[in-house]
């Protein structure tokens, strides 16, 4: 996992639990790395909680170790930054904060934030009305009105009461607190052998300690039967309504060599392609692709050609800059297809692996790269072997008014 520092701009920091294993969402790897909207689940959630500029402390099952690289890999650079080691989470999810809240206890921040990994759309007011209240009240958590009338039944489900509603509340995460008190009381209740309070408020309200509770947010969702992906999906999409293509045009000419990069791949061959970096014609296709969709210049002005830095550069960076741009627009890669046009190498041996290196770049699944070939019958500077030449078009996502 990349360390990177975490910058201390906020006297906030954030506990990110995600080290449940999701069982009642029915699927096969833990339901805060199934993919929505083309990414990790969780990858949505560090979005969403780096509007903060908080850093942000991950919780994560040691047998998710990749899945959660995948997932840091497909969050904004923002998200990225904020991003502590991911540490190793407990029997419980108690257990699990406990070890977040230690890891921050070296530095300690003024306000903590405990969130659940599965929540991976809470809104940027709510987080501020979370730190706000934690401020004022020393400990809060978000709540909702119940609307539906609520009744305790018993082991044979008979009503045996009904609840008055007007003093119901259903709570969510974030939960917010002064970092000393929700530490101490942490720690207190391991003490005192307790290891699975149902949330981190319960583990102040036994020792009496007032929580307060703010208003929660219909939006902030947490994923946790099979039906609510689709939900979760639905409202990370309607956040995307701008919906762009881009395309992208690419030639290099062949030089002395005996290989090609193409699509991200070193691939023998009797001849290289001559340019400045490693002239990847097809990633740089892709690449000004995405900057078209993002009406962001193009690679030349991204990366100049006069730049001594870029000689020779593996062209995986330049794409993966470009994608990175989406994401710090708050938007999603949808798409991307390129077309290779050449009499030789072969492309077809090597469409699938291209495919495959081309998603990893960026973060997508396969399913959202293409991969085409064609020649163009022995006519024009490609039908001469001279050069190869790569078309692309990128459509992206982005949030309304980018
Ligand atoms: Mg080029």
């Amino acid at each position: 996992m990349t360390q990177l520092p975490a910058p201390a701009k906020t006297d906030v920091a954030i506990v990110l639990v995600a080290a449940g294993r999701g069982l009642r969402a029915g699927r096969d790897i833990p339901k805060q790395y199934v993919r929505l909207a083309g990414r990790p689940l969780l990858s949505h959630t560090l979005d969403s909680l780096s509007v903060l500029g908080a850093s942000i402390q991950p919780i994560i099952a040691d047998a998710d170790a990749l899945m959660f690289a995948q997932a840091l890999a497909a969050a904004s650079p923002a998200a990225r930054q904020l991003c502590r080691a991911a540490l190793p989470g407990g029997e419980t999810r108690q257990a699990s904060v406990r070890a977040g809240l230690r890891a921050l206890a070296g530095l300690p921040p003024y306000i903590v934030l405990i969130h659940d990994g599965a929540r991976c759309h809470p809104s940027p007011n709510l987080l501020r009305r979370a730190v706000d209240a934690a401020r004022q009240h020393g400990a809060a958590i978000p709540g909702l009105m119940v609307t539906d009338t609520i009744k305790q039944v018993d082991a044979s489900c008979q009503a045996t009461a009904t609840l008055d509603r007007a003093l119901l509340r259903a709570v969510q995460t974030p939960q917010a607190f002064r970092f000393a008190l929700i530490e101490a009381a942490h720690e207190r209740a391991a003490a005192d052998g307790l290891d699975d309070l149902p949330d981190d408020a319960a583990v102040l309200e036994r020792m009496g300690v007032p929580v307060h509770v703010f208003e929660g947010d219909a939006g902030n969702m947490k994923v946790t039967r099979p039906e609510d992906f689709a939900m979760a999906e639905a409202r990370l999409l309607l956040d995307l309504p701008e919906i762009r293509t881009g395309q992208g045009y690419d030639v290099h000419a062949f030089g002395p060599g005996d290989h090609v990069w193409l699509g991200g791949l070193k691939i023998p061959h009797g001849a290289a392609l001559v340019g400045h970096s490693d002239a990847d014609v097809l990633l740089h296709a892709l690449t000004d692709a995405l900057l078209g969709a993002l009406a962001d210049g193009d690679i030349g002005s991204h990366f100049p050609p006069s730049d001594p830095k870029w000689k020779g550069a593996a062209s995986d960076q330049f794409l993966r800059h470009a994608v990175d741009l989406v994401t710090a627009r708050g938007g999603m890669v949808a798409h991307l297809d390129g077309t290779l046009i050449c009499e030789a190498p072969k492309i077809g041996p090597h469409r699938e692996a291209m495919r495959a290196r081309i998603a990893a770049i960026c973060g997508l699944p396969l399913g959202r790269v293409a991969v085409k070939a064609t020649t163009s019958e022995g006519l024009g500077f490609t039908g001469r072997r001279e050069g190869i030449a790569a078309m692309a078009l990128a459509t992206i996502r982005l949030p309304a008014g980018a």
